[in-house]
């Protein structure tokens, strides 16, 4: 029995987390809830399940996920925590030793040498929740040296076929519409600008060790594969499935090995009859394209793109700026920005809020 600890358990990836522990109760025991502020929530799932630890981030203060992350009966921390908020708690379990199965895609994105540096200290390791990154992580185990190229894909969103005018001109309810997945509302709308395939570039660029020009995103509307992976001689292999992402928690519940499990639908390749691909318009999906030159530029210049990210998609959601102004915030954030070396949890601390502040001006 591995004990379980769920950071965001109220959240799309915690509901889902919490349906795959119901089916797999003789392998895990849950052993910590926390979540933001959905108070009704969290105790309707601590009546269901009796967990040893149990904590509302809003009411107890964001130590609680640190010490969700560390108890001592917690083998499998999930992270599932929407956002910068996420980072410590990443941190806080590598060190102690744990798993962490990764939803917080944030961690990495804002700090990526960090999350390494406290896996080797503390002897944890990251396992993506992420599903192009587990798919990536199903395809190579035990052929890492070989790995030559990552193709992720992408949903596109619900602009994919829209002109730039449209698109920019989007409204909220329009950027929550996604085609394939449901998910929080932060994520869904870092999906509509592309956002978010340029935090999973970086994600994978952390997670996998390769250079930025290893790792591409293709567009393919059906999510039915979810990576590629391109080994040295030339040979692609694919991850498929249904969009679910009960299968990637799963599996990073489970790695390197494979649980039987009636949760997923069953794969039918006729009815999904065609599988289509295609680039992503980086001139109108701006956002994608600033994320990825982010990455490339390296210490906390992808630290203060998440920050800009998550200011600009908070005043959207408000109702405070249109579509097309988050990408115009992350571009103006990074062009006043100056990254310096991510050395230190202070230093990531600093370029987050630095860059809060500066996208906080361009809004007004
Ligand atoms: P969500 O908004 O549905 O849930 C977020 C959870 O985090 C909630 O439980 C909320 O209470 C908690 N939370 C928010 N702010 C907090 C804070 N300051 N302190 C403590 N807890 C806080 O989001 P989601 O869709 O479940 O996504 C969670 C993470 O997983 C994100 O990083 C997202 O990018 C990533 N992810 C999600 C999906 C998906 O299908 N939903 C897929 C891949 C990756
Ligand atoms: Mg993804």
């Amino acid at each position: 029995m591995r004990g379980v600890s769920v950071l965001g358990s109220t959240g799309s990836i915690g509901t889902s987390t919490l349906n795959v522990l119901r089916r797999h109760r003789d392998r895990f025991r849950l052993v910590g809830l926390t979540a933001g502020s959905n108070a009704a929530l969290l105790a309707e799932q601590v009546a269901e399940w009796q967990p040893g630890f149990s904590r509302l981030a809003s009411g107890d203060g964001p130590g609680c996920l640190i010490e969700a992350a560390t108890r001592p009966d917690a083998d499998i921390i999930v992270n599932a925590v929407v956002g910068f908020a996420g980072l410590e708690a990443t941190l806080a379990a590598l060190e102690a030793g744990k798993r962490v199965a990764l939803a917080n895609k944030e961690s990495l994105v804002a700090a990526g040498d960090l999350v390494a540096e406290a896996a080797r200290r503390g002897g944890g390791e990251v396992v993506p929740v992420d599903s192009e990154h587990s798919g990536v992580l199903q395809c190579i185990v035990g052929r890492e040296d070989s790995l030559k190229r990552l193709i992720l894909t992408a949903s596109g969103g619900p602009f994919r076929g829209w002109s730039a005018e449209r698109v920019a001109a989007a409204s909220v309810v329009e950027a929550l519409n996604h085609p394939t997945w449901r998910m929080g509302s932060k994520i869904t709308v870092d999906c509509a600008t592309l956002a978010n395939k340029a935090m999973e570039v970086i994600e994978a660029h952390y997670l996998f060790g390769l250079p930025y020009d290893r790792v591409d995103v293709v567009v393919h509307p059906q999510s039915i594969v979810h990576a590629f992976v391109e080994f040295a001689d030339g040979s692609v292999l694919g991850q498929l499935g249904f969009p679910s992402m009960e299968l990637p928690i799963l599996y990073a519940l489970t790695h390197p090995e494979r649980a039987s499990d009636q949760g997923v639908k069953p794969f039918d390749p006729v009815e999904i009859g065609s599988l289509t691909f295609e680039p992503v318009r980086r001139e109108v999906f701006r956002a994608f394209h600033a994320g990825v030159e982010a990455g490339r530029m390296g210490g906390t210049a992808p630290a203060a793109f998440n920050a800009a990210n998550e200011v600009a998609v908070g005043a959207f959601l408000a109702g405070r700026i249109s579509f097309g102004r988050i990408a115009e915030v992350i571009e103006g954030t990074l062009d006043r920005y100056r990254p310096a070396s991510a050395d230190s949890l202070e230093a990531v601390r600093g370029a987050d809020a630095d860059a809060r502040m500066k996208a906080e001006r361009l809004l007004a």
